[in-house]
Order: C-alpha cells, then structure tokens, then sequence
C-alpha cells in the first residue's frame, strides 16, 4: 500500500466554531462535506483532541466558515495552531462575527457561513464523525475557496532546505522543524498538535 496515493485526496480548509455558555472557541478543520441535499445534511470528522470536539458533544451545534484563497498564514496560525485550553482566540479578535444561533463565525477571508445541528455521531477512534443538519447558509463573496494543496503551495511559509549533512523532520502542516535522524513514531508537533504521519524527511 502507497500512503502517499492519501495526498491526492481534495480537501477544502475550514473554521470550525463552537460555544459552550459563555465559552466560545473555533479551529482548522479540512474535512466538511455535504452529504445529502433533501435534508441538507453535512458530515465533518474532528479529532478528539480538539477543544472545539468536546462543545460540539455537549451543545450539538456549529458553524463552518469556507476559507478563502485570500486567507493569509496569520488565520491558521490563529485557529490552527494554538488550542482553545489554553487560548482564548475569540476576545478582542478583530476577525470574529455572530451568527443567529449565537456562536461565532469568521467573515473576513471567508466567502460562506453556516450553522448546523448535529443528528448523529459515531466514534471512529481517534475521531468523531458528527452527522449534521445544515440548519443555515450564507454566502459571503465570490472569491474562491482555499484548498488544501493550495495551502500548501501558496499560503504556508517556505523554510529553506537544512545545512548539508543535517536531518531535519517538518511538520507538512505549519512547517516546525524536528532535528534528528530519527523522529519519535509518537511525536507530537508543539505548534499545531499534529503527529509523525504528517512530517516529511528532509536531508540537507
Ligand atoms: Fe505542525
């Protein structure tokens, strides 16, 4: 089996947002997708790890924010990689709007909205596939969404290649650097909290 044949799968980037009482919280997802349109029904799959997964489990409700091409580094660092635990990514962000079940969406660098009720959910591990009602629809500019490899050609800083005779290990999704031959089978990235099956072998 080729892993890599996993990259040529499509993905769009997405904000994912949530609010528990007081608490509101949002983070990077990249797997939204409509499922059925009579109900108009979505499905996203959200690591258990998040902060945002566990509102969802209590309050049964969210929003997706569609990512635009515009959307610079700054807004996945922001959501991305930092964890609602420990940051509060809402208060005094300039970024942020409500929408009209209450909880948070992004309106800037984004060219739709919307709510949803979750229906269903099943535990798939490491994931939550949550099974939802699109309850609300907003379309906000034309600009064209954001993809997952065009984030990685055209949003993601380039680092330049190690010094020679260096092994550098770099996380694919926000570019940290691991030094060593060898990386941890369970190494976590400090900066966006993904594990050794997203960092690529870079030899200098
Ligand atoms: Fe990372």
């Amino acid at each position: 089996m080729d892993n890599t044949a996993l990259f040529k799968l499509g993905y769009g980037l997405y904000v994912l947002s949530a609010k528990d009482g007081e608490k509101d919280n949002g983070c990077i997802i990249n797997t939204m997708i409509q499922t059925t349109q009579n109900p108009l029904t979505a499905v996203i799959a959200l690591n258990k790890q998040n902060f945002t997964h566990d509102m969802i489990m209590k309050t049964g409700k969210f929003n997706i924010s569609v990512l635009t091409q515009e959307a610079p580094f700054e807004v996945y660092t922001h959501f991305g990689f930092q964890s609602g635990k420990t940051v509060d990514k809402v208060t005094g962000y300039e970024n942020i709007a409500r929408s009209d079940n209450g909880i948070i969406y992004v309106p800037k660098f984004t060219n739709a909205y919307f709510s949803l009720d979750v229906t269903d959910k099943k535990d798939l591990g490491t994931h939550t596939l949550f099974i939802a009602n699109i309850v609300d629809a907003v379309k906000l500019s034309d600009v064209e969404s954001v993809t997952y490899s065009y984030y990685q050609s055209n949003v993601k800083p380039k680092k330049p290649a190690p010094e020679k005779g260096k092994t550098v290990w770099r996380c694919k999704i926000c570019g940290y650097e691991y030094v060593g031959e060898e990386l941890p089978a369970d190494f976590i990235c400090p900066i966006c909290k993904h594990g050794a099956s997203d960092f690529e072998k870079i030899v200098g």
